[in-house]
């Protein structure tokens, strides 16, 4: 009653002398709207926030990569008031394009980084706990072969070192395998090379969903976070970094934002925040880029993940997900600062040059690949050093203006690089009411699990309630996978939908569209094709089956112009030929 009374209240046009109340009470309806649904985070919601800017935040944050949704959590959580702003969607930087693992790094053992394997190996277990359908543990071969990098003791050695480090639990320790044994475990590997291998277990992730699931949670706690909106340039007040202009590329207006600090999490982007504060001094980054293939599982049809060598001395992954496998990444300088790294023909050599060495039955071409991506690691430079020697250790910088800029890092570490930052933060403005770091035992939205066998009965009770609309395991599975707990939402849209529509499949694609829209700030047709559901790498195929029908539903949803819509089509395309680019 109480909210239609407010959408009413809402609706009303009153003359132009009571234009200033009808206003007020317009954005009074619209937040109490917003508080009072249980979440949303849409455009809807994105608008209030820019309403809302004329407030001071204690806190703002630039970029929403892992790396800033990390510190808007932490610091939202801890009783700050924060806003962060991202130039494009979130993830849309790095944070979509990594190997998607969360991982301890066992090649920087080589480069005896004890003091990185050991914190980012136990921050596996910490990101497993707070994001248990985000975060799976994930088998991963190691094969021994002649003339490779590693023996079977010093592999032995190192899988045990590791597992200590990371404090691994007993049932997932490593495994070391024979020759026979490694060769039924992975039938594929050639047997005139093998000597031998080690199994040890990794996590896997969904890097873009890791974001937004930490961005929504900081949502959650009262951060107003804002996509599509640009860091222009830094405002000061007397002489110390007071907030920032910032550009709303929607509705294409600028306006200030105050807060009494700023971060600059950028990523590959933190030298060009730190030019315009006049503070590009001493250390800087060096981008290295980093591509990925993706190739039908039945054409490297893995019975795990395998992380192996190559001949350069460089290690890769391959690994199984969703029906196909991917393989990667490349290492290379990258000078450029670019927004749209794209994978080359001789990336595209390489890796197929590698898998075909150690799998040599499978002659992998590259007319098997269907997708792939770039990515451009935010490292910081060191002399004489390649890039795979480049340490990944993150580390701050603090401009005499005041501005923090965090560079370096791992996906698997943004936690504990959050907490360091947010530390920072809370010192710099005194800041005497911020509780402690909460994020080591605060969940991800959506992932209220207390253990994985909850989501594994979660996946029974949902299929076996969703059978007669014609929901499979598998489509339930690889919703609770993405949203979690959230996946009864969409069933709920899903089932609207059925009374009106038959095809399942497209009922499907539209109730995912429909839930990210209101709840995780789509904005535009590829937010959604390419990070919310990552099917521009992993389902490229099916992109053209219902684009048509997603676009008409963010049409009705978010009210673009035919032109618009058909730009934002036209975008999703063009995305797509990028992605297969090396083939021209
Ligand atoms: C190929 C590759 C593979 C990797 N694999 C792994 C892995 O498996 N596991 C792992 O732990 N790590 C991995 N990494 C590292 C990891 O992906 C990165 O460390 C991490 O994603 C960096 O996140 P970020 O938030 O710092 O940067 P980004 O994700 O790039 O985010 C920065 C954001 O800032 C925004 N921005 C820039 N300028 C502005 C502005 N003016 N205003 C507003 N916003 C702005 C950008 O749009 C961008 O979204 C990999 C990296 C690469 C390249």
């Amino acid at each position: 009653m109480l909210i239609k009374l407010l959408f009413l209240l809402k609706s009303l046009t009153i003359p132009s002398k009571l234009f200033a109340l009808t206003k007020f009470i317009k954005h009074l309806c619209n937040s109490i709207l917003i508080m009072s649904k249980s979440f949303q985070f849409s455009a809807e919601t994105r608008q209030t926030f820019i309403e809302h800017h004329m407030q001071e935040f204690d806190l703002l944050v630039v970029g929403g990569g892992i790396t800033g949704a990390g510190i808007a959590l932490d610091a939202a959580s801890r009783g700050l008031k924060v806003a962060l702003v991202e130039k494009h969607d979130y993830a849309w930087g790095t944070s979509s394009r990594s190997t998607k693992l969360i991982h301890g790094g066992l090649r920087y053992l080589k480069q005896m980084e004890i003091g990185l394997v050991k914190e980012v190996g136990s921050e596996r277990a910490i990101v497993h706990r707070n994001a248990r359908n985000l975060v799976i543990p994930e088998k991963m071969l190691l094969p021994i072969i002649k003339k490779g990098s590693l023996g079977m003791f010093s592999s032995s050695a190192a899988l045990w070192v590791y597992d200590f480090l990371a404090g691994v639990r007993s049932k997932e320790r490593r495994k070391m395998l024979g020759k026979e044994s490694t060769k039924k475990t992975e039938p594929l590997l050639d047997s005139s090379k093998l000597i031998g291998g080690g199994l040890y277990y990794e996590y896997r992730t969904d890097d873009a969903r890791l974001t937004i699931e930490n961005i929504k949670k900081a949502v959650e706690h009262g951060a107003v976070c804002l996509n599509y909106a640009k860091f222009i340039k830094p405002i000061y007040e007397n002489s110390k970094i007071a907030g920032a202009e910032i550009k709303d590329l929607i509705n294409n207006t600028n306006f200030e934002l105050k807060a009494k600090c700023v971060v600059n999490a950028t990523g590959p982007w933190v030298d060009l925040i730190r030019k315009k504060d006049n503070s590009l001094k001493g250390k800087r980054l060096q981008l290295t880029k980093g591509v990925h293939i993706v190739v039908p599982f039945t054409k490297l049809p893995l019975k795990q993940a395998v992380y192996f060598d190559v001949k350069d001395g460089r290690m890769i992954f391959a690994i199984p997900r969703q029906g196909k496998t991917y393989i990667g990444t490349t290492d290379t300088v990258y000078n450029e600062l670019v927004d749209e790294p794209i994978t080359s023909k001789e990336d595209v050599k390489y890796l197929l040059k590698a898998v075909n060495n150690m799998f040599p039955t499978v002659a992998l071409k590259s007319s098997h690949v269907e997708s792939t991506w770039a990515g451009l690691r935010p490292l910081i430079h060191e002399d004489g050093k390649s890039p795979s020697e480049l340490s990944r250790k993150d580390e701050i910088f603090e401009s005499e203006s005041g501005l923090l800029s965090i560079a370096g890092g791992k996906l698997t570490g943004y936690r504990k690089m959050a907490e360091r930052v947010v530390d920072k933060v809370i010192a710099r403005i005194d800041f005497s009411g911020a509780k402690a770091c909460q994020t080591a035992h605060l969940p991800v939205f959506g992932a209220d699990f207390n253990s994985s066998d909850e989501i594994s009965q979660l996946i029974i009770d949902l299929t076996s309630a969703n059978k007669a609309l014609g929901l499979g395991v598998e489509q339930i599975k690889s919703w609770i996978f993405r949203y979690g707990t959230e996946t009864s939402k969409i069933i709920e849209i899903f089932q609207e939908l059925l009374k009106t529509h038959t095809d399942i499949e497209a009922c499907a694609t539209i109730a995912e569209l429909n839930y990210c829209v209101e709840n995780e700030s789509v904005l535009r047709l590829e937010d959604f094709y390419i990070r919310r559901s990552a099917r521009l790498y992993f389902d490229y195929g099916n992109i053209d089956k219902y684009l048509d029908d997603s676009a008409k539903l963010l049409q009705d949803k978010l009210k673009y112009s035919d032109e618009e819509i058909a730009e934002q089509i036209a975008e999703v395309k063009r995305q797509m030929q990028l992605a297969v680019a090396f083939k021209n």
